[in-house]
C-alpha cells in the first residue's frame, strides 16, 4: 500500500479503518481491503483502487 492516510467518516467523525470487503462487478466477485468506518460501516473505496479493479476485471472479461 502506498498511502495510508488517515480518513475520517464524514457522519461520525470516527477513523475509518482497513476492512475486507466482497464487491461485485459484472458478475465477478473479488474481496480487497478497503477503508470502513466501524460505526456506520460507510466505506471508502479510493478512485485509484476502483479504478484498477474495474480495468482488471474487464480485461479478465475480455480475454474470454
Ligand atoms: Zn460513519
Amino acid at each position: 500500500m502506498e498511502e495510508t492516510k488517515k480518513l475520517f467518516c464524514g457522519k461520525c467523525m470516527v477513523e475509518m479503518l482497513p476492512a475486507p470487503t466482497g464487491f461485485s462487478y459484472l458478475g465477478h466477485a473479488f474481496r480487497t481491503d478497503v477503508l470502513r468506518c466501524p460505526s456506520c460501516g460507510q466505506v471508502f473505496i479510493p478512485e485509484s483502487l476502483a479504478k484498477g479493479r474495474m480495468a482488471e476485471v474487464e480485461t479478465t472479461l475480455e480475454d474470454k
